[in-house]
């Protein structure tokens, strides 16, 4: 069984990004920039199904320009087999990275594609299911366990209110959430072997002819800043508080 990752470079999550000036998106110039979480969980999961017997071979893929190689080369790191990195030099939308992984699947044929749930920089939300409606694929979303047998991948989902289970038959997408699994940390050496791995290069524009952008970002702001709170020191001034600043009839 092949499984396929897809693996986005996204802002550090640590890092509280500021806004351009003129408000028309985010500054992320020098910022660091990391494989995104949901993604790590993705690779863990391959490996671990690999690790297991369950799969023979992981491929991670991301889009994006060379500056991609570092997420690639991070999943090399964690034990991924193969890496590719599909060449496009400006931002590709969520559609546009799902007909890119289609032609990838198509290419590649795997069993099994394993993406994050979102992406932590503009949490759509949306590129699993859409590959999963153009490849005519099962999916399962929100992925808080996922296992394989006999031929179908098993998905404990979190919905509203508790998890549910399903059964997908394969070839099939899964996106994965936080709680599928605790990344494995990557050691130095494995690294330095990383580095040293080739890294297949394909090109956006002859997997995909036409990747117009459809969306067009209008305007990027800060949340309204929340009001300080303020310490009372009994119910007495509280009640009181209430009344008089809040207008609150009690
Ligand atoms: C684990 C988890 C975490 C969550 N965290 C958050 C959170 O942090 N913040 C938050 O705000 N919400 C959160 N939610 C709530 C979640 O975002 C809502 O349940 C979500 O809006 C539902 O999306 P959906 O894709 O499941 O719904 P869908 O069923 O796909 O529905 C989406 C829309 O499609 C249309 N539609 C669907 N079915 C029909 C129909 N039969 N006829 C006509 N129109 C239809 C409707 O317009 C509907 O609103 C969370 C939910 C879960 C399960």
């Amino acid at each position: 069984m092949k499984i396929l990752v897809a693996i986005k470079r996204v802002v550090d999550y640590n890092i509280k990004v500021g806004i351009k000036g003129d408000g028309s998106n985010v500054d992320i110039d020098g910022v660091k920039m990391s494989a995104n979480p949901f993604d790590e969980n993705a690779i863990e999961q391959a490996i671990r199904l690999k690790e297991q017997g369950k799969a023979d071979e992981v491929v991670a893929v991301s889009i994006g320009s060379s500056a991609n190689q570092d997420v690639l080369r991070h999943a090399l790191a964690m034990g991924v087999d193969r890496a590719l990195l599909v060449e496009h030099e400006t931002e590709v939308q969520s559609l546009e990275v799902a007909k890119l992984l289609q032609a990838v699947a198509d290419k590649e044929q795997p069993d099994l594609i394993l993406l994050g749930k979102q992406a932590v920089d503009d949490d759509a939300g949306q590129a699993g299911q859409m590959l999963a409606a153009l490849l005519d694929y099962p999916q399962g979303t929100f992925a808080s366990e996922l296992d394989i047998e006999n031929g179908e991948a098993i998905v404990t989902r979190e919905i509203d209110g508790g998890t549910e289970t399903v059964a997908l038959q394969l070839p099939a997408v899964v996106t994965a959430d936080l709680r599928l699994n605790d990344p494995r940390f990557v050691k130095l050496p494995n690294l330095m072997q990383a580095r040293k791995k080739p890294i297949e290069n394909l090109s956006a524009s002859e997997l995909v002819t036409d990747l117009t952008p459809r969306l067009s970002l209008i305007n990027v702001a800060e949340p309204p800043q929340r009001k300080a709170g303020i310490k009372v020191d009994s119910v007495d001034a509280l009640l009181q508080q209430l009344r008089t600043k809040e207008g609150i009839a009690l």
